[in-house]
Formats: C-alpha cells, structure tokens, sequence
C-alpha cells in the first residue's frame, strides 16, 4: 500500500500521519456505514414497492406520453421522501432551477416569502430579487422577509412568531449552511420550526432547500411536516451517475402547482420525454446512500486531519454532520491555492491541469476551482473551491469513493507539505 501511494506522490510522513488521524476516526466510520446501510434499504425498498423493471430505464422522446421510467422513479423519490408525489427530471436544469421553480409556482403576487434561515443561497439572491434580476419574485410582486438564525445557529422562534404576516405565504428554510459558517441544520431542528410555524398558521407551505443533506441522515425533512422538499441530482442523490437534473418532493398541491410551472398549465406532470437518463437516475439513487457515505467519510478525515495540522475547520473534527460540505481556513493565499492542487492531482479526469485563481461572475474577488469530474460541474464528486480573500477559506465536498476522497486529502496535505505550509506533527 505504501508504495502504491508513493506512486501517486504520497510521502511516508504524509501517509504515516494520515493513518494516524484515520486510527481515532473508525467508531465515526462505522456509523456512517451503518446509516448509509438503512438508507440503502430505504432506497431498494422504494424500488421494490414501486415495482420497478428493465422497461423503466428506456428511452422517450417528443411529449414524453405513458412514461413508465418518468412516472415510476417520481414514485420511488415520493417513497424516499415520505411525501405525496414527486418531480424528478432532467428538464430541471439544477438545483437552483429547482427551488425557483418550487417558489415561482406556489406564489401568487401580493404574497410574501419569509427564510427562516437567514440569507438564502448565493443564487437565490436572483431568483428571490434580493439582487435585482430579471423575472425575479419581486418582478411578480411577490415580496420577501427573513429572520436570521440566533448566534448559535439554531431557529430565532420569537423572531419568526413576529415576521409572519397574513401575505406570509411560503417559509424557506436552507437546511445546508452552503458556503456560509454557520451550523447545518439537523431533520429534528428542521421539523421542530416547521411544527412550530404550522402551529402558528397551518396554511403556510414550508419549502426545505435539502441540497447536499440527502441521506446524510437517516429521515428527511418531508418526514417532519415540510411541503415541499427541493435539491439537485448532480449532489447527492443523483450517486454521480445522474448527468444532470433536479428534483421536487412534496404534497399533492404542491408538486401538481410545479409541474404546471414546469412545462405548461393544462399539461402538468403528463408531459416531459426523458432522452434516455431514467437509467442513469434509478442507478445513481440506488448509488447514493453509500456515494453519501463516502463524501461524509473525506468531510470528516479532512476536517480531522486540517484540525490536527492547526487550521480552522467548519464543522470542527468533532462534529455531528448533517451535510458533507467542509469548510477549512487556510489563512493565506498560498495554502487555499496548494490545497486546491492537491484535490485536483488526484482526480481521474483532468488530474494534469494546474487550477488558477479567477475572476467569476457573482463574486467580487478571484476564486480557485478544482474539480476534475465524469459530469460537469457535479459537486458529489471529489471538488473545492474558495475565494480568494481572508479568511482564505477552502470549501470541499464530494468524493464518489472514499479511497478517492482520501486520496484528494493526501494529495491536497502532500502538496501543503512539499510547499513548506505545513509541518507534520511526530507520531
Ligand atoms: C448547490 C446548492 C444550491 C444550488 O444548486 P445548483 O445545482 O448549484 O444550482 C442551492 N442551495 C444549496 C444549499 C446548495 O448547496
């Protein structure tokens, strides 16, 4: 083993202090096994209830009539989900495509979104008109509040008691803290605010941003009470298979209100040809659970091991996680840059290109990128970015195996290392 990573250009210290890090961390370990091993029945017996057969992974095209593949995984992800139907194709282009268009169909102008999490995700700014955009919510006259969560990151109760109004229509809570510092929030934290909203006014639809909490944990938030669920399949549960998509979960109303959005009012749910993806969605979801896994497995290394080396890490090694994104301070320009190397040498795709600090729309500094992925763009696989300002922070997640996430956390301390940014500590 050790020469077969001294191949991959993994030093003897670096391998040494690896696996010391990796010796306290196998209790942790097995318990992720043991969710992922429940997710995993949790998805087989979605399939198996929903009857699901080699006819499901063919091909439609033109109006995408009598999908059998289409209609049959919506069913499967309403199971998973514990909601009423589902929507789940790839003519929804991601994940912020999704929740806008979970916002844009169940509000009407004159009504009023309230997050009760704080600032939304970055893209949402546009869709929401927090930042002024075309088509945005605010165009339609559809208004928005926010109640920011309490310093210790949990729901401010008193604080959304008072901003819900009678034009509050739609709550929103974002149960990954994204790239932001503050705590992801857990399912229980999540429905006690949804309990607590619906004891208050029981018509309002609670919408759950779920992107990169998917089978983190072994409930999801359409268990405790929330309307609408919403994510991305190149996160979590497209497994790394799906090559692109969204997915809604949630009642009825809601789910009906969205397709109707989606392609046309009049035509809803019945239309939509899937251009030969079903197979890659049923095997990617099939896939999740244990893809989850290993993303959450380098979360928790490279956390414990940055920790160990005296950077700042969010969530700390300690952690409970209830989302596999990792935040790491590197403090200067040079560490984020030679951490984002290292990810990007121990891809399968792409391992050769050097990633360059750049200019990028939406952000007011340079950012680095590494990522060298089967499907673009896809951040359930091994990927990290960062912007180049203090704190000169690294956000990583990802990983379809964990021998490949570990490898990236190797490779990223190898290049710190070899850069003189770090010293390994002595065994
Ligand atoms: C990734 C993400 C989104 C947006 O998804 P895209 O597929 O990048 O458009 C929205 N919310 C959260 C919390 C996310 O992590």
């Amino acid at each position: 083993m050790t020469e077969m990573y001294e191949s991959m250009g993994i030093s003897r210290e670096v391998a040494d202090f690896s696996e010391e890090i990796l010796e306290g961390l196998k209790s942790r370990f097995e318990k992720i096994d043991e969710r992922a091993e429940y997710n995993q029945l949790k998805v087989i017996k979605a399939m198996q209830d929903a009857r699901v057969s080699a006819e499901c992974f063919e091909t439609s095209s033109g109006y995408g009539y009598n999908d059998r593949g289409r209609d049959t995984l919506e069913e499967v992800y309403a199971n998973i989900f514990h909601t009423e139907a589902a929507l789940v194709r790839p003519q929804i282009t991601c994940g912020t495509h999704a929740l806008a268009l979970a916002l844009s169909a169940n509000l009407r102008p004159g009504d009023e979104l309230l997050s009760v999490s704080g600032k939304p995700y970055d893209t949402l700014e546009e869709v929401i008109g927090i930042r002024p955009s075309r088509g945005s919510l605010a165009e339609y006259g559809v208004t928005y509040a926010q109640v920011d969560l309490l310093p210790d990151g949990s729901f401010d109760f008193d604080g959304i008691r008072q901003a819900i109004r009678p034009q509050t229509r739609m709550i929103e809570i974002q149960r990954s803290k994204g790239y932001q510092t503050r705590p992801t929030l857990s399912v229980a934290q999540i429905g006690e605010a949804i309990s607590f909203i619906k004891s208050i006014r029981p018509d309002i639809l609670c919408m759950v941003d779920n992107c990169y909490g998917e089978f983190v944990e072994c409930t999801e938030p359409g268990e405790v009470g929330a309307d609408m669920v919403v994510g991305s399949l190149i996160k979590n549960p497209g497994g790394g298979l799906a090559p692109a998509g969204g997915y809604i979960a949630g009642t009825l109303s809601c789910i009906e209100q969205c397709a109707f959005r989606l392609t046309s009012p009049g035509l809803g749910r019945e239309v939509g040809a899937n251009f030969g993806v079903m197979q890659s969605f049923y095997q990617g979801l099939f896939l999740a659970p244990t893809v989850t896994a290993a993303a959450l497995k380098g979360a928790i290394f490279a956390a414990n091991l940055y920790e160990r080396l005296g950077f700042p890490v969010v969530p700390d090694g300690k952690e409970e996680r209830h989302d596999i994104i990792q935040a790491i301070e590197f403090g200067t320009p040079e560490g984020l840059i030679a951490f984002c190397e290292g990810i990007q040498a121990a891809a399968p795709v792409d391992s050769y290109v050097t990633p360059e600090p750049w200019a990028m729309p939406g952000y007011d500094s340079d950012v680095i990128m590494a990522a060298g992925a089967f499907v673009q763009g896809s951040s359930i696989e091994l990927s990290a970015d960062g912007p180049l300002k203090p704190p000169y922070a690294a956000y990583f997640q990802g990983g379809l195996t964990w021998p490949h996430a570990k490898l990236g956390i190797m490779k990223s301390a190898q290049r710190l290392y070899e850069k003189g940014l770090i010293k390994i500590p002595q065994c």
